[in-house]
């Protein structure tokens, strides 16, 4: 079975950059070892994605010549499957309904943060009895968290290294579905690669903290995790963070200032495929792709001509 990559773009507005260069790397990563690559769209927020977004992502990878051999039905499609992984979660006996609202877990004294920001949740819920969540369902529905152990999940990072994270210490039960019935992130991904046969994740460090609560899912349902890649962010050349909100720097506005060939030379010259920026293409670049090339900083780029 060759092996299979994937991206996994969120139709939320036009790519950016830093989104080009992920995917970029993703497809060199798998192109180098004569795999295949997966497209699947992220509309889980059906608010904030459109269809019309969906297509654009097609068109602006196509254009960029990052080809994909299928494509998996979106995730706004998947409510059914979605509910049978959280049947499985739920047969572990760690799932639970919550009704902690966003402002009650700020206001917990001292609560600790994870690194991402959000407040460690204090198990407040965790332990009601039947009653008790009888009487809070007659009010409004919950949102279902997985219960995490108090226990280091480790892996090797393919690019970073070795990395680990006590799952109680510092993320907390994770959310696995909304109480507006949406299914978060983490499960959806987590059930879409391992449906897929998905063997390599590559995507942007910003995510490298989810991938031990991912692991985890791996765990519980039984299924062979696919190997992870992460790489590096690019920034603005003050050290900023891209975001969708960068208007400069979307496809939109990419696609009429530069080539094709223009804009891969230039993300090959930051993740340090070339020594010096030339137009070439995502195929020219297949043999001269190495982790080991790719820095490990996050990258400023500035793309005055
Ligand atoms: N849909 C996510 C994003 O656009 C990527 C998720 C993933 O690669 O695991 O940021």
């Amino acid at each position: 079975m060759p092996e299979l990559g994937r991206f996994a773009p969120t139709p939320s507005g036009r790519m950016h950059l830093g989104n080009l260069f992920s995917a970029l790397l993703a497809w060199l990563s798998v192109r180098s070892r004569g795999g295949e690559m997966l497209l699947r769209i992220e509309d889980l927020d059906t608010a904030r994605c459109s269809a019309e977004n969906a297509d654009i992502l097609r068109s602006d990878l196509e254009w960029m010549g990052l080809g994909w051999d299928r494509e998996q039905p979106a995730q706004s499609t998947r409510t059914d499957y979605y509910c049978d992984i959280l049947r499985r979660l739920e047969e572990t006996g760690r799932v639970f309904p919550c009704w902690c609202t966003r402002g009650d877990l700020k206001n917990a004294a001292n609560a600790p943060h994870a690194s991402d920001g959000h407040p460690i949740y204090p198990g407040t819920c965790r332990a009601l009895t039947e009653a008790q969540r009888r009487a809070r369902t007659a009010l409004r529905p919950p949102l279902w968290r997985l219960a995490v152990p108090d226990e280091v999940v480790a892996f090797t990072d393919g690019h970073y290294g070795p990395c680990e994270e006590n799952l109680a210490a510092e993320c907390g039960d994770f959310i696995l579905r909304r109480a507006d019935g949406v299914f978060a992130y983490q499960l959806a991904v987590v059930a879409d690669d391992i449906d897929a046969g998905v063997t390599e994740v590559v995507r942007g460090r910003d995510l490298l903290s989810s991938t031990p609560r991912q692991l985890y899912l791996y765990r519980l349902l039984g299924a062979a995790p696919p190997r992870y890649a992460h790489v590096p962010l690019l920034t603005a050349p003050d050290g900023r963070r891209l975001s969708k909100r960068d208007r400069d720097l979307d496809m939109g506005l990419l696609r009429e200032r530069f080539s094709p060939g223009e804009l891969t030379g230039r993300l090959a010259f930051a993740a340090g495929l070339l020594e010096e920026e030339a137009p070439c293409s995502p195929d020219e670049l297949i043999p001269l792709f190495s982790w080991d090339r790719v820095p490990l900083e996050d990258i400023p780029i500035s793309l005055g001509s």
